[in-house]
């Protein structure tokens, strides 16, 4: 799993990620709400390495991480504007990592089908990015992301520039995706339709710090502060 202790990161003097601690359990999907600006983006990137903590520590499986290098933390990545390769077609896309790890070529072929298969892709392996839907684009990010088996999948709402429809189907395929492969994934969103209906626990975030981690069930029946009830609590 995930751990993160007493991690703050400021930019100038002001305070982005608050003296933030939480665990996240192995396999389990945990989706990152609150507010813009609350700090979610910075603690996705504080647990990928992108960016490095000024207080605090971040344990990844058991190790501390917490001035790993990117490549050493070993975590696949989406974030809301997919950045496929252009020049590439899908199934090129979803090999790359697995390429630039050397993996032989016969491997490369028979992980790239399962992939496709896995997000449902299956006949498209030869197209371009350009001729893909929105939510296509985004599947194929998230087999790009997985192709390298990751212990964690950070996704940075990886379906905020889609439309309501598709991004209600592409959350539904999101959990059942998960109970098939199991890898410890936070997902943000400032959604909380979306967090109750895909994650096992939920982080509340508020001005850099965590409000209330909890099941969906508990959040909503049991709101920690006026912040919660107000953000997740039954609808006005
Ligand atoms: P959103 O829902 O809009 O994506 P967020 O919860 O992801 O918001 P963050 O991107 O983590 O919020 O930003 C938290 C705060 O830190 C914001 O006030 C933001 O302006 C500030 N911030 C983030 N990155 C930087 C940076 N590199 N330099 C200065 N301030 C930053
Ligand atoms: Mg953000």
């Amino acid at each position: 799993g995930i751990v993160v202790e007493n991690v703050s990161k400021r930019f100038g003097s002001f305070c982005a990620v608050d003296q933030v601690s939480l665990e996240i359990k192995t396999g389990s999907l945990v989706a990152l709400l609150g507010p813009s600006g609350s700090g979610k983006s910075t603690l996705l990137r504080l647990i990928s390495g992108l960016e490095m903590p000024d207080t605090g520590r971040i344990l990844l499986t058991g190790k501390d991480a917490t001035y790993a290098s990117v490549q050493d933390r070993n975590i696949g990545f989406v974030f809301q504007h997919y950045a496929l390769f252009k020049h590439m077609t899908v199934r090129k896309n979803i090999a790359f990592g697995l390429e630039l790890q050397k993996v032989p070529k016969d491997k490369v072929k028979k992980r790239v089908e399962e992939l496709l298969d896995l997000v449902q892709l299956n006949g498209l392996g030869d197209r371009y990015p350009s001729q893909l839907s929105g939510g296509q684009r985004q599947r194929v990010a998230l087999a790009r992301a997985l192709a390298v088996e990751p212990k964690v999948l950070l996704l940075d709402e990886p379906f905020g520039a889609l439309d309501a429809k598709v991004r209600k189907d592409l959350r539904a395929w999101l959990r059942r995706l998960h109970d098939e492969v199991h890898v410890t994934t936070v997902f943000v969103t400032h959604d909380q339709e979306e967090a109750m209906e895909v994650s096992d626990e939920i982080v509340v975030m508020n001005q850099g710090r965590v409000e209330q981690m909890g099941t969906p069930a508990e959040i909503y029946d049991h709101p920690a502060s006026a912040f919660v009830m107000s953000f997740i609590g039954p609808v006005n």
